[in-house]
């Protein structure tokens, strides 16, 4: 390799890295470029240079791609939650698409994988129903709520308070966020700003309230605010539920969550209700959900709803299956699915979303589901072996990590008719679809499902049977 640092060379961009950075090469060496989408052509500047791959920074896009749009929100570079904004939704979702088919060639060494188009949404904006706002100071003091920078703790101000200098129209709304968290942290802020109250500072580890979340149901328009505060109580309280609730913005939960520790996990162990309900209601399909602070809970309620729709579809049930619902959260997926099978067991490692599924499930009035709160690869075995419990249906969702190789081994022993297998990392996905396939499974469909516009994350439903 004939370069050094500050070179300034030309690259045809070809790909995305998986944090959404444009990859190309120059004479087989490859570089990461930020800013950068397939088909431009740029001039960037060698930064950090590896032996076989290298970092560069755009200097100047000298032919855009035709797949280039502009960035809608002007926080986007800096901030690093849209990762792909800049490239149009279409190639977004061919992109996403290919990563998976490239992965099950790749990774799972299947020659012509059965891939379904991918479910993209309709209007790929303030999609979220959930936000975490750091709360802190902008360079000028000013108290502030956005986001995380990229991989830092520096805070990307989006809203400020009011402060008799800042104008209201300098505030920006998250676009993938719904744009009632603008008001509802403005408000916040300025009740701070009136009555004194710190904004926490991870440095000193002083200062009061650290993050605001907030939740917006789909279809309900139910609003839950919880502020975390670094202190036990949270003064002037009263006033701010006050302030808040004549929003009248569907706010049905006011609350805060303690966390006095030295940490990067956002909430506490707990939570006080300030004012209204200890949750928000929201419904996925014929079910009702409480979901409280503390509560997992999909946060695409739209394409949540595609793809529960599809995994009950690939499930095909007629009423008479036992089915095991795996890593099932707070039971969303086993409830869709109790709908129409004889028995649903859902298996869980966190008690807490278990209390939930089954509080959801008693809101439901679903007799036939079963939840167990363990690993799944622990629990499988368990219920197979022991209590000779087989199901013709297994469903599982495992984190990104993928499914633990004993349950597969459970599975490949079980021999259920089918796995529907929904999956948010492509990669684990294909490794575990090669076990499962190389002891007799074959896969039928592979349904990619677009839960993050604007991001490169991308989800798969895939549907699996035994010859
Ligand atoms: N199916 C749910 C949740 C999927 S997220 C939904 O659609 O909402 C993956 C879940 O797996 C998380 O709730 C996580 O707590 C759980 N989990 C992680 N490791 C696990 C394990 N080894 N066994 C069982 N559950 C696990």
């Amino acid at each position: 390799m004939n370069w050094k640092k500050n070179d300034l060379v030309t690259v045809r961009i070809e790909d995305i890295g998986i944090n959404g950075e444009g990859i190309g090469k120059i004479d087989g060496f490859t570089v990461f470029v930020r800013d950068t989408v397939p088909g431009d052509l740029a001039e960037v500047r060698l930064m950090k240079l590896k032996k076989h791959y290298g970092y560069a920074r755009l200097m100047q896009i000298l032919e855009a791609s035709a797949s280039r749009v502009s960035f809608v929100c002007p926080a986007a570079g800096p901030c690093g939650g849209c990762q792909l904004q800049h490239l149009s939704y279409e190639a977004q979702l061919a992109w996403k698409e290919q990563q998976v088919r490239s992965d099950l060639i790749r990774i799972g060494g299947f020659e012509n994988p059965p891939m379904l188009p991918i479910v993209g949404m309709d209007e790929p904006f303030h999609y979220r129903n959930k936000a975490q706002f750091p709360v802190g100071y902008d360079r000028e003091g000013r108290l502030a709520a956005g986001f995380f920078a990229a991989h830092s703790h520096r805070m990307i101000p989006l809203v400020k308070a009011d402060d008799g200098e800042t104008e209201a129209s300098e505030d920006i709304t998250c676009r993938i966020g719904k744009e009632v968290n603008t008001l509802i942290l403005k408000t916040i802020l300025t009740w701070m700003q009136k009555y004194r109250i710190s904004a926490y500072r991870e440095e000193t580890h002083e200062g009061i309230v650290r993050h605001v979340l907030i939740r917006c149901g789909y279809h309900t328009d139910e609003v839950l605010v919880c502020l975390v505060i670094n202190a036990g109580k949270l003064p002037h309280s009263e006033v701010l539920a006050d302030m808040l609730y004549d929003l009248k913005c569907g706010i049905v939960s006011l609350s805060f969550s303690c966390n006095t520790k030295r940490t990067n996990v956002i909430l506490g162990d707990n939570y006080h209700v300030i004012r209204g309900e200890k949750y928000m209601t929201d419904r996925i399909g014929r079910n009702q959900f409480q979901i409280s602070p503390l509560s997992f809970y999909q946060v695409n309620p739209q394409q949540t709803e595609r793809l529960y729709q599809k995994a009950v579809e690939l499930a095909q049930l007629t009423g008479k299956e036992t089915v095991f619902d795996l890593y099932c959260g707070i039971g969303t997926i086993s409830l869709a699915l109790a709908e129409k099978a004889k028995q649903v067991y859902g298996v869980e490692i966190v008690p807490q979303a278990i209390e939930d599924a089954r509080n959801n499930a008693a809101l439901n009035g679903a007799e036939n589901v079963s939840f167990y709160v363990g690993k799944a690869e622990e629990v499988v075995p368990q219920l197979y072996r022991t209590s000779g419990i087989r199901a013709e249906v297994v469903v599982v969702d495992p984190p990104r990590k993928g499914c633990d190789a004993s349950l597969l081994e459970t599975m490949i022993s079980m021999q259920p008719d089918r796995i529907v297998y929904v999956s948010c990392n492509p990669s684990t996905l294909a490794r575990d679809l090669k076990v499962l396939c190389d002891s007799g499974f074959q896969v039928e469909s592979v349904q990619p499902v677009d839960q993050f516009p604007m991001t490169t994350h991308v989800e798969t439903v895939c549907l699996l049977t035994h010859s």
